[in-house]
């Protein structure tokens, strides 16, 4: 399997999440590029290519693009930096119906004010390479599924900042563009009818499931420790979230307790392989999330590397051409080696 990369995706620099007001190190580090680099092993390496922002465009709002690319640049020409020592762009008011209650609103002319229209989140700070290694990290996905489209059985993008929380207009949870649903529409425009998105990060994609609700082409399942035991992203996620319109029973959520160890979390995987065969898709894309390892700081799932081989194993025993996208995984010193058990399994089968 081919590992599409770009040293561009090591440009965006978080520093520090804002949590619960608190400033944290960041965990989404340029470092775990190299982490899952020097663990692939002799595999090929591709270069990812420029998409452009039309490609961009096929599943985000064109003003989400506008802030994300220029944002930054704003900022600095703000003041921030001097008047707060603040160098990130970082919301701090949202326009929840908390705020709006119902009323007539028009976009903020404050960038402080504005940023929160798109940033759903404090952890998610938008630094002077975010847009270039967000950019570039959707390249990974679009050019894997370049060559997936091209004959290749499979391929892996190194997408990195992640996607799969990032919404059709909003950025967050640490994703910008999301790079998953971007390798899904692009295997539908080219032409495949039917494709899944099977999400084995250890949280809910909210921002893939958002994109596809309503599509009955693309599927998305999802296994992830439960929103509902007080994790990210809280509000959606659930078992009773199916789609709507012709999307309806094309979602399908499989939420997870606490401390959910191989055995369990490998019977959910079976049953959202077993979906997708039943669906009938021609093309899948796995958001390949390795953070509900046992060693991850960011979720309390416990599966062990032959857990993630073993998924591998009955995911590319599907037989379906494959996109496979990095999502998360933070622990940097077992981060490679979860990433190649599961290419080992995939490829194996
Ligand atoms: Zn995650």
């Amino acid at each position: 399997m081919s590992v599409v990369w770009s040293p561009e995706t090591r440009a965006h620099d978080p520093r520090h999440e804002v949590w619960v007001g608190v400033p944290t190190p960041a965990v989404e580090v340029a470092e775990r590029v190299d982490a899952i680099l020097d663990a692939v092993g002799d595999r090929e390496r591709v270069l990812a290519t420029p998409h452009g922002a039309e490609a961009l465009a096929s599943v985000h709002d064109p003003a989400l693009l506008d802030f994300l690319a220029t944002a930054h640049g704003h900022w600095l020409a703000g003041g921030y930096v001097e008047e707060v020592g603040q160098e990130r762009v970082v919301p701090y008011v949202f326009p929840t119906d908390a705020m709006t209650a119902g009323m007539p609103t028009r976009l903020p002319t404050a960038l402080h004010g504005l940023a929160g229209q798109f940033g759903y989140d404090t952890m998610t700070l938008i630094g002077p390479g975010t847009w270039s290694a967000a950019v570039a990290a959707a390249d990974c996905a679009l050019t894997a599924t370049d060559l997936v489209l091209a004959g290749s059985t499979s391929a892996y993008a190194l997408s990195r900042p992640p996607g799969h929380h990032a919404t059709p207009g909003g950025y967050g949870g640490s994703c910008y563009l999301n790079n998953a649903a971007l390798a899904a529409q692009a295997l539908v425009d080219g032409g495949r009818e039917r494709v899944a998105v099977l999400d084995l990060d250890a949280h809910h994609g909210n921002g893939t499931q958002a994109i596809f609700w309503e599509r009955g082409d693309v599927l998305y399942g999802s296994l992830h420790v439960d929103p509902a035991a007080g994790w990210f992203p809280h509000w959606v996620g659930h078992a009773d979230e199916t789609g709507a319109g012709p999307g309806l029973g094309a979602t399908r959520n499989l939420p997870l307790p606490e401390g959910t160890g191989d055995r369990a979390w490998l019977e959910r995987v079976d049953d959202l392989a077993d979906w997708v065969t039943a669906a009938g898709c021609d093309a899948l894309v796995v958001s390949l999330g390795v953070d509900a390892a046992a060693d991850d700081p960011e979720s309390p799932l416990q599966v062990t590397a032959d857990g993630y081989a073993a998924a591998g194993r009955r995911v590319g025993g599907l037989g379906l051409a494959s996109v496979v996208v990095q999502e998360g995984g933070y622990h940097l010193p077992s981060l490679g080696g979860l990433v190649a058990a599961y290419l080992d399994g995939h490829e194996s089968s």
